[in-house]
């Protein structure tokens, strides 16, 4: 009797206590029934999505040359009911598409330019594809996809009316090298947002918690005399010693600038013939550091090693500024938002076919890694290892507050840049992670549009983080290098 009578008030505490724990304020509620209708709403639309991604995989168009690409995602968003305004900051593949009006406006940015140079078939072993003069080696195609994707997922709730507020998705051109967003933000394109939300492809799931390198790169060019080689050297002025001097110079400049410091350089043009002094020769150069002022210091004293390289070889040098992108900033309010987004997707199993890709690839590489990685969600961790980039996010994290996640898109242990990375981008390794970030993104966006002391707290973190800073591109006023890939 007493058995029966403890268990029934077991029972019934137990009974009062799931109620208490299932019932939740409304707001809650409504956001977690979005959540869930943002990731139904992704699964559908994966094999659309995946369908979208091979295909500019397969484009693979170079920095402002996305023609095809970006004419692929704006077909998407119109017809979704977007409204796309192309062409914008001066850039033919650059669009802004929006949908829904008043406040919050959240933006998520799109990238799709693939890099020059690489260039690989999806198999697991080296096979460059003959004729093809480019490859999504940083995985953009999945980039653009996966945010035109979570941009659609929170129109079609904002459309139900379970969401207010507005969703822009930016379709931003040339990221590698050319700054493509840079123009944007130039423009004044951020100024009405709340926040934006960006990702990237990676080896990992990780929220970005640690910045990028400041960059500031430009092509130089330098003018000699031609002459034949061998009967009239004396004639001759060449562009190309020139070229050889500069980079001698700033060789020996790497012993006096701070250790951080980044400097790379390829010889665009170094003449066509050896029998003919070259009378044109142009080299094109990146400088990096975390600091912009260090960026900008240091590239000023790289004009100065080019200077001195045309006086003495006796030709004359212009410089063509090509780029220049901002650190990034860090949202911790927000990383933490998306952190939380993150966990709640999880990260990509493999199949046992992709298991064996994956193993048949690893061993192409220089540092090979568990391959549970691409299943695991990396802690929130603010400690920076050191192996950063640039990116012209950074410019639309001087802004408004920005946030944005890596997803394993790339067998763990594939650099970025790099053939593997072509490879993975090309199968549904690929875009199994494309699929968790779009979610991660969408159900972040769900936050920031249901929360606004969220975006209050997100705004105050991102003032402050700003200080008295006025921001300033670090291109200065030129216009796009729309040619830069020529
Ligand atoms: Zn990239």
């Amino acid at each position: 009797m007493k058995k029966l009578f403890l268990g029934a008030m077991l029972f019934l505490s137990f009974g009062a206590w799931a109620q208490k724990k299932t019932k939740v304020d409304p707001v809650t509620a409504q956001i977690n029934a979005n959540k869930e209708t943002a990731i139904n709403a992704l699964n559908s639309a994966y094999d659309a999505d995946k369908k979208t991604a091979l295909q500019i995989w397969d484009y693979a168009e170079v920095g402002y040359k996305e023609v095809k690409s970006a004419a692929l995602h704006i077909q998407h968003l119109s017809d979704a009911g977007f409204a796309v305004e192309t062409g914008v900051a001066g850039i033919p593949t650059a669009f802004v598409a929006t949908y829904g009006t008043g406040s919050p406006v959240i933006g998520i940015l799109a990238e799709y330019d693939a890099l020059p140079g690489i260039n690989q078939s999806a198999s697991a072993e080296r096979d460059p594809i003959v004729g093809k003069n480019a490859g999504h080696a940083c995985g953009h195609h999945l980039f653009g996809t996966a945010s035109v994707s979570a941009g659609i997922a929170i129109k079609e709730l904002i459309a139900a009316g379970k969401l207010k507020g507005t969703i822009k998705v930016y379709g931003t051109p040339a990221e590698e090298g050319g700054s493509g967003k840079v123009f944007l933000v130039r423009e004044g394109l951020f100024n009405n947002l709340d926040a934006v939300i960006h990702w990237h492809p990676d080896d990992v799931n990780a929220i970005t918690t640690t910045s990028a390198l400041a960059n500031k790169s430009a092509k130089f060019k330098f003018y000699g005399i031609s002459a034949h080689a061998a009967a009239a050297p004396d004639q001759g002025r060449s562009a190309l010693d020139a070229v050889e001097a500069m980079d001698n110079m700033v060789n020996m400049m790497r012993e006096h600038i701070p250790q951080e410091t980044r400097i790379h350089y390829v010889i665009t043009n170094g003449g066509k013939a050896p029998n003919v002094i070259p009378d044109f020769a142009e080299v094109y150069y990146y400088v990096r550091h975390p600091k912009r002022k260090e960026v900008v210091d240091i590239f000023d004293r790289v004009v100065k090693a080019a200077e001195g390289a045309a006086l003495g070889t006796g030709t004359t040098m212009k410089y063509d500024i090509i780029g220049g992108t901002h650190d990034l900033l860090i949202n911790k309010t927000l990383a933490e938002t998306m952190q939380a987004n993150l966990e709640k997707v999880g990260g990509v199993h493999y199949t046992e076919a992709e298991i064996a890709f994956a193993k048949k690839l690893q061993p192409t590489m220089v540092a090979p890694v568990d391959l549970a990685t691409a299943t695991v969600i990396k802690p929130l961790s603010y400690i920076n290892e050191g192996n950063s980039g640039s990116t012209d996010v950074g410019d639309v994290s001087y802004a408004k507050p920005t946030v944005g996640l890596r997803a394993a898109t790339w067998v763990p242990g594939t650099a970025a840049h790099s053939w593997q990375a072509v490879a993975s981008g090309g199968t549904e390794i690929g875009t199994k992670g494309m699929l968790v970030a779009s979610k991660t993104m969408a159900l972040t966006a769900i936050d920031l549009m249901s929360n606004p002391e969220l975006i209050k707290k997100a705004t105050e973190e991102f003032t402050k983080s700003i200080g008295d800073y006025k921001y300033k591109a670090l291109l200065g006023d030129i216009k796009p290098a729309l040619n830069y890939r020529d």
